[in-house]
């Protein structure tokens, strides 16, 4: 490395300090490794400081404003006065700044090294800073994460058309909101929008919300979105906008108009790939700009692994975490077991939240699978009925049990408050690959929303209590 500035000397070093990469550089230390992070922004990533975190302490203001809005429904003589977002806006801070205080501690309390400085993995694959000076490392992680994407015709201004990292600073609530795109991201912030008093459009060029999620769930949340107020314009797409005075007017491929006074573009993120590495180098990286990786992680280039929203696997902040664990055991030579992409477990906190892992009914019949459903709503489920929120549904999805067939379960989807949380034993058992019969046997506490979990599996083993 003659004539090159040694910046230091590691045996792994990551490049970007997201989710994907924090929780490679915790799991490399852990296992006694010296690391080092090169990090241009702030660790944590888009999860902690324009995503995950900030999105979710917004959507749990909206939850304490629909709180207060209904405490009369319990006897309690509460209005809602009027809503101080920039408070809202202090205590999402609040709560980002502390985890990320306690994420660098705990960094350093490891030993890992932040470094602060742009990176990039040159022809000799040796991580280059800012500064033109290399590290010296035995071992590469490349998680450099992604940005929001665009769409033609919509420059985002951060005024009137915004992505979500400034929808996530805004400073006031819009009158009215268009949302382009139905996944999980847009679904979250219509809802967030309509609970704290926006007129909102949420429009998806696909047939339903949330593609990919099982078709009745996606029914489910389109009708309760469209009892709220919300209109929910589905497969249609927008061609461009005209700005007036205090906001947009959009077009829709159907020809119809809205006006708005601010647009938010959610149609997925793209990796931040860009410079990141010199082709020299031999990583690759595919036309959409995913840089490429085996069940691994690894890129093909001895030393180098990729992970998180940087490869094309999905955009989850713990899907990043288990990738990270995957990329280091593989550089340790311990045993380790890929992700089984198809059944991490996904969740979006819109009201009313979805959560779900494995196939839908579809997928699992386009596979090749006779499988048996069951489902049930919530209006029987008593927590529901005190909580007041009785809209939801439960959906399992097994095989049919036969012959060399245990009747395993291949999907569980849930709809309904709480099902964020909820989705732990579905995720069990869908990675357990356990049958109805099996989740059946086990006690359900009551009142709880997890007891239609065990109504569900029961009526899917043949006996159902109060269902089926
Ligand atoms: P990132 O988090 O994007 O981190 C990459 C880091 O690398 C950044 O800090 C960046 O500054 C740094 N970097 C990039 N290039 C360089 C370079 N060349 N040199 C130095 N540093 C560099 N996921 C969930 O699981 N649950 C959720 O509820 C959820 N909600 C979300 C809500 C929103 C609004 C958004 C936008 C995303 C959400 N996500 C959620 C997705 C989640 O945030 C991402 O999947 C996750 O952050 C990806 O982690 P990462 O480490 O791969 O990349």
């Amino acid at each position: 490395m003659e004539g090159v500035a040694i910046a230091g000397s590691y045996d792994l070093a990551i490049i970007g300090g997201g989710p994907g990469g924090y929780a490679a550089a915790l799991y490399a230390a852990a296992a006694g490794l010296s690391v080092a992070v090169v990090e241009e922004d702030k660790v944590g990533g888009t999860c902690l400081h324009r995503g995950c975190v900030p999105a979710k302490e917004l959507l749990e203001t909206a939850a304490v404003y629909r709180t207060v809005a209904s405490a009369a429904d319990f006897g309690i003589l509460a209005a809602v006065e009027k809503l101080d977002f920039s408070q809202s806006q202090r205590r999402k801070q609040a709560v980002v700044d502390q985890l990320h205080r306690g994420l660098t501690g705990l960094m350093r309390k490891r030993g890992i090294e932040i470094i602060s400085s742009h990176g990039r993995l040159d022809a000799k694959r040796r991580v280059v800073l800012s500064d033109g000076s290399v590290l010296d490392a035995s071992n590469v992680i490349l998680a450099a994460g992604s940005v929001p994407r665009s769409i033609p015709g919509f420059e985002i201004d951060g005024e009137v058309v915004l992505t979500s990292d400034e929808v996530l600073s805004l400073g006031e609530i819009p009158q009215s909101v268009a949302v382009i795109g139905g996944g999980a991201i847009g679904c979250e912030f219509a809802s967030m929008f309509a609970d704290l008093g926006s007129k909102v459009t949420l429009v998806e060029v696909m047939p339903r919300l949330l593609p990919g999620c099982d078709g009745e769930v996606s029914d489910v949340l389109a009708r309760s979105f469209r009892r709220r107020g919300m209109e929910v314009v589905l497969g249609t797409g927008v061609e461009g906008h005209t700005p007036s005075g205090s906001g947009t007017t959009i077009r829709l491929t159907s020809g119809r108009e809205v006006e708005v006074e601010k647009v938010v573009i959610s149609v997925g993120r793209r990796p931040r790939s860009e410079g990141l590495v010199d082709p020299a180098s031999g990583v690759r990286v595919d036309s959409k700009g995913f840089v490429e990786v085996d069940a691994y992680m690894r890129t093909g280039v001895p030393g180098v692994w990729a992970i998180g929203d940087l490869v094309g696997t999905p955009a989850l902040a713990h899907v990043g975490f288990a990738e990270a664990i995957v990329a280091v055991r593989d550089m340790l030579k311990e045993p380790v077991v890929p992700v089984d992409y198809g059944k991490v477990p996904w969740c979006i906190y819109c009201r009313p939240e979805v959560a779900f892992s494995g196939m839908t009914e579809d997928q699992a019949r386009e596979a090749g699978f006779e499988v048996v459903v069951a489902k049930d709503g919530l209006g029987g489920n008593s927590r529901a009925r005190i909580l007041g929120e009785t809209e939801g549904m439960l959906k399992l999805i097994a095989e049919k049990p036969g012959p060399g067939r245990s009747g395993r379960v291949l999907g569980v989807h849930l709809v309904g408050p709480w099902a964020t949380e909820l989705l732990g034993q579905g995720y069990l058992a869908v990675n357990w690959e356990a049958t109805p019969a099996e989740i059946a046997q086990f006690i359900q506490p009551h009142p709880t929303l997890s007891e239609t979990f065990g109504e569900v599996a029961l009526a899917l083993s043949g006996r159902g209590l109060h269902i089926g």
